[in-house]
């Protein structure tokens, strides 16, 4: 299974797609893990990415969809979730390249789906250190704009599925699993 969990910031993916890895074994690629990670060491790529993070703007395409490529030809052949990307059209086709190199294709995208206000508690509870009240909402603005989009790019192919995004996180996990089938 290579599947994408798209969704606004706080909608829980990073939750969801833990449990789908732990599941089934599958790798859980989440960019915004990778990138705090540099950050926290002290990387290149940390340095590219810590001021955009800050902000709540996205890095750059170009840095994002290097750190994906280089990722995917660690994990040749396993099965993953993608957390966090992509959350542009530019890494939607970067995507659909490397897929194509490898000759590979993505099998489901879940749109996980909520509220405003709820997505916006989550995320004042997560606490994170971008999360204060103008991050996020400026989170949700970049989602908005840039992200959503990608609803209409996937849609088409097929292998679009949405799922509710409120309720147990248990619940919301069995709902993910029907979604798959
Ligand atoms: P997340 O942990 O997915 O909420 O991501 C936290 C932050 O990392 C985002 O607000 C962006 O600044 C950055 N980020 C994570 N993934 C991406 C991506 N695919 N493209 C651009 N920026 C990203």
């Amino acid at each position: 299974m290579r599947m994408v969990l798209l969704g606004a910031p706080g909608v829980g993916k990073g939750t969801q797609a833990t449990l789908l890895c732990k599941r089934h074994g599958w790798k859980h690629l989440a960019t915004g893990d990778m990138l705090r990670e540099g950050i926290a060491e002290g990387t290149l790529l940390g340095l590219k990415a810590k001021e955009a993070m800050s902000r709540g703007d996205l890095v750059e395409d170009d840095v994002i969809l290097e750190l994906i490529e280089k990722t995917l030809d660690g994990i040749k052949g396993a099965g993953y979730v993608l957390d966090g990307f992509p959350r542009t059209l530019a890494q939607a086709r970067g995507l659909d390249e490397m897929l194509e190199k490898r000759a590979e294709n993505l099998d489901r995208v879940v749109l996980l789906t909520a509220d405003t206000e709820v997505v916006v508690e989550r995320m004042v509870l997560r606490g994170r250190v971008d999360d204060t009240p103008e991050t996020v909402r400026h989170r949700l603005e970049v989602y908005e704009n840039s992200t959503r989009p990608l609803i209409g790019f996937y849609e088409p192919k097929g292998i679009l599925r949405r799922v509710d995004g409120v309720g147990k996180i248990e619940e919301i996990h069995e709902r993910i699993e029907s979604a798959l089938a």
